[in-house]
C-alpha cells in the first residue's frame, strides 16, 4: 500500500517531467519553423528587389550595345550617346555609372562629370572576362571601388563586338552597393541578424557592412556547399565571419547566378523559447515536488495510521484479556479457587431454571468443616486458611468437571450437580467426606483427631412454584441435621 503511493509519486513526477520535455521539444520545432518560413519570405523578398536591380542594369546594358553593334562607332554616335548615360544614371539610385571601353579598355564614353583622359580599364577583371570570352551575356563580377568615385560598386558588363564578331570593347553599368545596403536596411532581422547577396562565388554585399567582408571569397563554408546542391533552404551554422551561429535562410535569383542569404541569431530568435521553456520547467519542478512533498506526507500520516490501528488493536486485545481475567476474578474465591458465592447463585438460577424446563432432578451438597472454629483457635488463622484450601481441593476432585465446587461463606462449601438424584448426592457427599478425611489434617480439639467435614444434601425435580432459595435452605437444614447426628456425616433431606 504504502510502496504503491511512493510509486505512484515516481510516475506522476515523471509523467509530468517527460510531458514538460515533450511540450518544449514541440514548442522549439514549431518556433524553428517559424524562423525558416520568416527567413525564407525574406530571403524571396530581397532576391526580387536585387533581380530587378540587376536586370534594369542589363536592359540598360542592352541597348547601348545594340546601338553600338548597329553602327559604326564615330565621335557623333559616343556624342549622341553621352547624355543619355548621365540621364539613366541621375534617373536609377541603384546605378551608379555607365561606361563604355573601347577594345583597349579606353574610356570611351561615360555617365561620370570627370574626363576620360588617358584612364584605361583593361587590367579590370571582367574587360579580361569578356576580352577573351565571346559570350554575349552579361558578367556580374565581384565588388571593386570605384575608379570614378571611389565608393563599392557592383560591376554589371557585357561584351561589344565588332561586325566581323570580333572583341570591341566593354558595355560597364556599375550597381550602387550604398543602395543595395539601403535595400538590405529596410527589413527587420534582429540585432544578430544579417542579409547577404553573394555571387557565384563571392560576397556581394552584407548587412552588417564591413569593408573587410566585401568580395570575401568562401568556397568552403557549409553556406557554399549547400548553394551547390539547392536552390533554396534552411540551414543552421556558424558564420565564418563573425562566429555568430545563425539560422539562414537562401534563395536563388531567378535568371542571374546570385543568390541572398538572411539569417537570423539562433541564440536571438530562440531566446524566447527558451525563456518560456525555463519557466515551464521550473513551475513543473516545483509541481513535482509539491507532489512529492504531499504524497510524502500522505504516507507518514498513512504509515502513522497503521501504527495506531495495530496499537490500537492490541489495546483492544490485552483489554479483552484483562476484562477476561477480571471477569474470571469476579467469579473466582481469592482463598480457595473455588468459584465464589455470587457465581455460584447465578449458575444456581440457571441449572434450576434448566432442571424445571427439563423436569430433571437438581442436587445441592452443603459442606462445613466441622469444629473450625477451634481448629482456627488451636492452630492460628493462617493454618485455617491452609486447611480450608485444602479441603476445597479435595472437594474439587471429587467431582465431574462439569458440576461446579463454591466457597458458599467462611467455611461452608457447596456442590451443584445438574442431572443428579438425592441417591447420587448422598453418594457424591460420602467421596467428599472420604476424600477430606484422606488428607489427614490433624485436629486436636475434635473428637476424630483430624479435620472432618459434615454434608447437607438436597435434590428434587424442581416444580414450577418451587425456588432455589427452597432447595438452598433443605440443604442447609440436612447439613444441621448432619451436624445434630455428631459430624463428620452426610444427611439427605427429605
Ligand atoms: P461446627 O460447624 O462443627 O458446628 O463448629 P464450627 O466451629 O465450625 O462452627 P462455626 O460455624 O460457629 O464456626 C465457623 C468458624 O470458621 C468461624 C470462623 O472463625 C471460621 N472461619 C470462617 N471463615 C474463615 C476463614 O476464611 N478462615 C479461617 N481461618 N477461618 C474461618
Ligand atoms: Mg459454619
Ligand atoms: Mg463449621
Amino acid at each position: 500500500m504504502i510502496h504503491g503511493t511512493t510509486l505512484f509519486v515516481i510516475f506522476v513526477c515523471g509523467a509530468l517531467l517527460v510531458m514538460n520535455g515533450w511540450l518544449i521539444m514541440r514548442a522549439r520545432a514549431a518556433e524553428d519553423e517559424q524562423i525558416a518560413r520568416a527567413n525564407t519570405n525574406l530571403a524571396r523578398a530581397v532576391s526580387q528587389q536585387v533581380e530587378s536591380t540587376v536586370a534594369l542594369a542589363e536592359h540598360i546594358i542592352s541597348g547601348i550595345v545594340f546601338e553600338l553593334e548597329r553602327a559604326d562607332v564615330v565621335p557623333e554616335t559616343l556624342e549622341r550617346l553621352q547624355p543619355v548615360l548621365v540621364n539613366h544614371v541621375s534617373e536609377i539610385q541603384a546605378i551608379k555609372g555607365i561606361f563604355v571601353y573601347d577594345e583597349q579598355g579606353r574610356w570611351l564614353v561615360h555617365s561620370e562629370a570627370i574626363a576620360a583622359g588617358s584612364r584605361n580599364n583593361s587590367d579590370r577583371e571582367y574587360f579580361v572576362y569578356h576580352r577573351t570570352n565571346p559570350s554575349a551575356r552579361a558578367l556580374i563580377g565581384g565588388p571593386i571601388i570605384s575608379r570614378s568615385s571611389g565608393e563599392w560598386v557592383v560591376p554589371v558588363s557585357r561584351r561589344i563586338n565588332d561586325p566581323t564578331g570580333k572583341f570591341a570593347g566593354v558595355v560597364l553599368v556599375t550597381l550602387s552597393v550604398k543602395d543595395l545596403l539601403s535595400v538590405l536596411e529596410r527589413f527587420q532581422i534582429g540585432r544578430q541578424g544579417s542579409i547577404a547577396v553573394f555571387g557565384t562565388d563571392q560576397l556581394l554585399v552584407r548587412r552588417p557592412f564591413r569593408e573587410a567582408d566585401m568580395g570575401r571569397r568562401n568556397t568552403d563554408s557549409p553556406l557554399q556547399r549547400r548553394f551547390q546542391s539547392s536552390r533554396s533552404g534552411t540551414i543552421e551554422a556558424r558564420s565564418a565571419i563573425d562566429g555568430i551561429t545563425r539560422i539562414i535562410s537562401f534563395e536563388s535569383l531567378l535568371n542571374y547566378p546570385l543568390r541572398v542569404t538572411v539569417a537570423v541569431g539562433k541564440y536571438e530568435a530562440l531566446k524566447e523559447w527558451k525563456f518560456a521553456s525555463i519557466y515551464q520547467t521550473i513551475w513543473v519542478v516545483l509541481l513535482c515536488l509539491l507532489v512529492s512533498v504531499s504524497g510524502r506526507y500522505l504516507i507518514r500520516s498513512m504509515r502513522r495510521r497503521l501504527v495506531a490501528e495495530s496499537h490500537l488493536r492490541s489495546a483492544r486485545d490485552a483489554l479483552a484479556e484483562a476484562n477476561e481475567r477480571l471477569e474470571h476474578l469476579a467469579q473466582e474465591d481469592g482463598l480457595t479457587g473455588l468459584a465464589n458465592r455470587r457465581y455460584f447463585d447465578s449458575r444456581l438460577l440457571l441449572a434450576f431454571a434448566q432442571a424445571q424446563a427439563s423436569q430433571t432432578a437438581l442436587a445441592i451438597v452443603m459442606v462445613d468443616v466441622d469444629e473450625f472454629k477451634k481448629y482456627n483457635d488451636l492452630y492460628g488463622h493462617l493454618e485455617g486458611d491452609e486447611c480450608l484450601r485444602r479441603v476445597a481441593h479435595a472437594l474439587r476432585a471429587t467431582v465431574r468437571r462439569s458440576e461446579l465446587v463454591a466457597r458458599y461463606g467462611g467455611e461452608e462449601m457447596v456442590l451443584l450437580l445438574p442431572a443428579t438424584d438425592a441417591e447420587g448426592a448422598l453418594e457424591v457427599a460420602q467421596r467428599a467426606r472420604l476424600a477430606v478425611i484422606d488428607l489427614q489434617i490433624p485436629h486436636a480439639a475434635s473428637a476424630l483427631g483430624q479435620v472432618s467435614v459434615s454434608l447437607g444434601v438436597a435434590a428434587e425435580i424442581p416444580s414450577l412454584c418451587s425456588t432455589p432459595s427452597e432447595l438452598l435452605k433443605a440443604a442447609d437444614e440436612a447439613l444441621y441435621l448432619a451436624k445434630q447426628e455428631g459430624r463428620n456425616t452426610s444427611r439427605v433431606h427429605d
